[in-house]
């Protein structure tokens, strides 16, 4: 699925370079968190794959801890906030920038960064995550925006396989800003039933079990196990857990595959077509800025 994407967006790449123009897309990165660096490096291979010039700017922190947990010395003090106006006025320089078509910002940031002000810098225009106020508002009030790039992710998994949402029930579990708040509008404007758990949720097993779709989006390894779901059930898995075995999802793929109708595997799901609808949103933004 992903590949059909990323041919579809290296036609109008080209096609777009064919009249004169040229993409291009920039991503922002603070401190070396070897998860962020990993995926920046990949979205850079997959712009360069289809012809977007991906531009890349590093922000360092004051201090990069081992294992990748970074943080930064006197959260709160001095540093924390040259950082994070460093941070903020680089994007907006960059949305102010007429040859950046798309501005992404790495996430998570470094403990003590204050994520939604540094968002709030970026243009909506280029607001390639839909993560902005503007773009999450058109999503929740059913206008055209930009959508999070793994929602959209989903939503195509789910259709191109064959899975109608509508009047199914449908779990997500996790409500975070980037995944499971988006995905659950999503399935909404598709007319599911949507039942969005999450930490506080009392009895998770008493929702999944009478889910037709569940989405598994909490990053906690192996949490959606066989009992906990129905026969013919379709499970999406966005989880990407690093553990001793290697990267697993939220799900346990072996028990659950026995039972359901669709399971997406981890590695090589939900990940590749992030990637895809990212570039498709690139292609978006620039589509918004040449032709309104
Ligand atoms: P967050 O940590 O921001 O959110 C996790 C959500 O899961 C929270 O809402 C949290 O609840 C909920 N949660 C945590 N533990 C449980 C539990 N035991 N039972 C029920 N709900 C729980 O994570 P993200 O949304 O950013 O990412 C989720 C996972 O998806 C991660 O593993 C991440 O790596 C992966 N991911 C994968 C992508 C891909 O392309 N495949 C893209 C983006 C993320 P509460 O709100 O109460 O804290």
């Amino acid at each position: 699925m992903a590949d059909t994407i990323r041919t579809e967006v290296k036609k109008e790449v080209a096609a777009i370079k064919k009249q004169g123009g040229n993409i291009c897309f920039a991503a922002v990165v603070v401190g070396n968190n070897p998860a962020s660096l990993l995926y920046v490096d990949k979205k850079k291979k997959a712009c360069e794959e289809v012809g977007i010039e991906m531009q890349v700017f590093s922000l360092k922190c004051s201090e990069d801890r081992a294992k990748g947990d970074i943080v930064i010395e006197n959260a709160g003090g001095e540093d924390f906030h040259h950082l994070q106006n460093e941070l903020n006025m680089l994007l907006d320089k960059l949305s102010k920038d007429k040859k950046i078509n798309g501005v992404l910002l790495q996430l998570p940031l470094p403990l003590g960064l204050d994520a939604r002000k540094a968002i709030s810098f970026i243009a909506p225009e280029k607001d390639v995550d839909g993560l902005t106020e503007q773009n999450f508002g058109k999503l929740a009030t059913e206008q055209d925006g930009l959508v999070p790039c793994t929602a959209l992710g989903i939503l195509h998994i789910l259709k191109t396989s064959g899975v109608d949402v509508a009047g199914k029930n449908v779990v997500v579990v996790g409500r975070s800003n980037i995944v499971g708040k988006p995905v659950s509008l999503l399935l909404l404007k598709e007319n599911a039933t949507v039942t969005v758990c999450h930490s506080k949720t009392g009895n998770l097993t008493e929702h999944t079990k009478k889910a037709d779709v569940v989405i598994a989006a909490a990053g906690c390894p192996n949490l959606i196990r066989s009992h906990m779901v129905k026969q013919g059930v379709a499970v999406i898995d966005v989880g990407i857990n690093r553990t001793e075995k290697g990267l697993v999802g939220d799900v346990d793929f072996n028990e659950v595959s026995r039972k359901a109708s669709l399971i997406t595997p981890v590695p090589g799901g939900v990940g590749p077509l992030t990637i895809a609808f990212l570039l498709k949103n690139i292609i978006t933004c620039f589509r918004m800025q040449n032709f309104g």
